[in-house]
């Protein structure tokens, strides 16, 4: 039967065509560009969350010292009013002592605030310094993947040719019948219709082939099968 020497050979390249159009599929759907693509998104969205977070404290930051500011001023107006004897009338002072403190109050939550804010801000800083470095890894991840997909979908383009034609080359020797079972059996059985016995041991499906029925085998004409996958083997 033609071909039965070269079966080996032919299973390898039709199992590396199989590879490089699996690997130009896997380009064309762009499924790591999209998971790369993905991950820039979730990391720019992290940012800008990190970074609204860091305006909401500024602008209440800004809100605080402002406030501290004016009850500052509020503070040294009426403890000037205090202590320059334009008010006698005990109630009056009485009074007055109560709203300094309180003014003193105020300004020290506000104070305690603040000095909060400060620490938030402190932790958002470095959290936002590492954000925007994910950013520009992914982001940078995203554009190599998109040269580099263009540039390995012209490689198994020229490879898958050059397979092709090795192929086609190989099959044309082939007898008939011997290229059509091998055929079949490749579409049934995961792209290998054909395997090597080595030491007893059937290649693709891994079982160890029984002595009599190995003997039977090594001495029978024609196709040989694997009595467990029904594969074609080669004895190597
Ligand atoms: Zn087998």
């Amino acid at each position: 039967m033609l071909g039965m020497d070269k079966l080996l050979e032919l299973q390898e390249l039709d199992s590396a065509i199989d590879r490089l159009e699996h690997r130009r599929a896997q380009l064309e759907a762009g499924e790591e560009l999209a998971a790369a693509r993905r991950a820039m998104e979730e990391a720019e969205s992290q940012l800008g969350e990190l970074r609204l977070a860091s305006d909401a404290v500024d602008a209440e930051s800004r809100r605080l010292e402002h406030e501290i500011d004016s009850i500052g001023a509020k503070l040294a107006a009426e403890e000037k009013r205090m202590y320059d004897g334009s008010i006698v009338n005990a109630k009056e002072l009485e009074a007055l002592q109560h709203e300094i403190t309180s003014l003193k109050e105020r300004r020290s939550r506000a104070e305690d605030d603040l000095l909060e804010l400060m620490e938030r801000r402190e932790d958002l800083d470095p959290r936002a310094a590492e954000a925007a470095t994910e950013v520009g890894a992914a982001r940078s991840r995203v554009e190599d993947l998109g040269g580099d997909a263009v540039r390995e979908f012209d490689e198994i383009a020229a490879e898958l040719s050059a397979k092709r034609a090795e192929r086609e080359a190989l099959a044309s020797a082939f007898d008939e019948e011997l290229l059509e079972l091998y055929e079949d059996l490749r579409r049934q059985k995961h792209g290998v219709g054909a395997a090597a016995i080595v030491e007893g041991v059937c290649q693709a499906c891994h079982e160890k082939l029984s002595a009599v029925e190995l003997d039977r085998l090594k001495h029978a004409d024609g196709v040989k099968r694997c009595e467990y996958c029904r594969r074609i083997v080669v004895f190597v």
